[in-house]
């Protein structure tokens, strides 16, 4: 299950253990700025741009180094505004990377407020029925390094579009951790590369931009209360009793609402800022407006903000989203309590943006024909 490439990536460094790999090689410290420099200022996406650094120096990292652990394999944009990247490891097992283009009222695509949403497993083992990227399971952990270049990939991909001005990953307004995986389950290569992705000699991200969703693994959430680097937190809810939230999550068993509660208050406490309650809608399993009512009540004794989401359908789960009317009868219980709520209109449905769906759907194509997918 662990992948060990014959490489490590070098987007999997920090500079205090990049300056260190360097410094056991006989290179003085600065080097380390410098690579770092190439990597995520300028972008080199070849080792031979870096043509500050002595050839001899080129050669020892390219044997050294992955530079790049994720390939573009596939890109789907959607007629909505959503761009979906689907990534190829190094062991070829896929992952996904989507960019959300959310419109602002009355103002054009170029001014929406943009998203990336990134993955940080291939697959999940926290088996929620209603998901399609735990249907086969965890397959592994990614490591810092491949969590990290599935911003690079954005901003290549980004450079493309915009090939005079490069575009900047600060352009960008949030990134959230929500694509495939329970990123508490991976938690050192999460925090990792996310000190990455914040630091001023790495990506630069703002960590109160950077939104981290969980199924409620209790420890850990507590765990990253603790954490330095003040990043944002949401919370899979899904359920308000736990005898609805356990049959749709399986980890209610271990960590039912008499612990997740707690820590989620634990969490706003020490870390000073709204948790987001996300709420899938999914039709007769947890769209009663007496689950509503107890959402609007918790909401308000945690000062959450809720995110309600109409279920988006997985082929083959017996699943649906509520009708509309139904969708709003439940948002307007929060609503007339002033409870903080945004019903999601749909992104991205046309393009399997739903988590997992599109990887499922190529691995799927994968074994029926075999064949290799085709750099788009
Ligand atoms: N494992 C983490 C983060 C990845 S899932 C978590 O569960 O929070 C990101 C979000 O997508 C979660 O809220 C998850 O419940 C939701 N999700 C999964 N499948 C979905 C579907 N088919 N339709 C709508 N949301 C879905
Ligand atoms: Fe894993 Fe999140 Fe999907 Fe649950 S919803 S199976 S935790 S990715």
């Amino acid at each position: 299950m662990k992948f060990t490439p014959a490489r490590p990536p070098l987007t999997g460094e920090t500079l205090a253990t990049l300056t260190e790999r360097l410094r056991a090689h006989g290179e003085p410290a600065f080097r380390a700025k410098q690579i770092l420099d190439w990597l995520y200022k300028k972008r080199a996406r070849s080792w031979d741009e870096m043509t500050n650094l002595p050839k001899p120096l080129r050669t020892w990292l390219a044997d050294t180094f992955e530079l790049m652990p994720a390939a573009l394999v596939l890109n789907k944009q959607s007629e909505d505004v959503t761009d979906k990247l689907l990534l190829e490891l190094g062991d070829g097992a896929l992952i996904e990377t989507v960019i959300i283009r959310a419109p602002q009222e009355g103002v054009g695509v170029e001014h929406s407020r943009k998203t990336i949403c990134i993955s940080t497993q291939v697959g999940c083992a926290m088996g929620c029925v209603f998901c399609a990227s735990g249907l086969a399971g965890l397959k592994r952990d990614l490591n810092a390094g491949e969590i990290v270049a599935q911003l690079l990939q954005v901003c290549y991909r980004e450079d493309v579009r915009t090939p005079r001005a490069r575009m900047e990953l600060a352009s960008f307004d949030n990134i959230v951790v929500m694509g495939m995986g329970e990123p508490l389950a991976n938690y050192d290569a999460l925090i990792r590369a996310l000190t990455i992705l914040n630091a001023d000699w790495g990506l630069g991200f703002g960590a109160r931009r950077i939104t981290i969703s969980t199924s409620g693994l209790v420890p850990k959430i507590l765990k990253l209360a603790e954490e330095p680097l003040g990043f944002r937190l949401a919370i899979s809810l899904h359920g308000v009793t736990d005898e609805v939230r356990e049959k749709i999550m399986p980890v209610n068993k271990a960590y039912p609402l008499a612990k997740l509660v707690p820590a989620i208050r634990e969490f706003t406490a020490k870390h000073g800022r709204m948790v987001t309650l996300e709420f899938i809608l999914i039709e007769d399993v947890n769209d009663a407006l007496t689950q509503a009512e107890k959402l609007r009540d918790l909401a308000r004794d945690l000062h959450a903000h809720v995110n309600l989401i109409p279920y988006n359908t997985v082929a083959g789960l017996p699943w649906k989203r509520p009708s509309l009317t139904r969708q709003e009868r439940f948002a307007d219980v929060l609503r007339a309590a002033r409870v903080s709520v945004t019903l999601r209109r749909e992104k991205g449905h046309d393009i399997d943006a739903a988590c997992g769906q599109l990887r499922l759907r190529t691995e799927k194509e994968r074994e029926t024909t075999g064949a290799a997918i085709s750099a788009a």
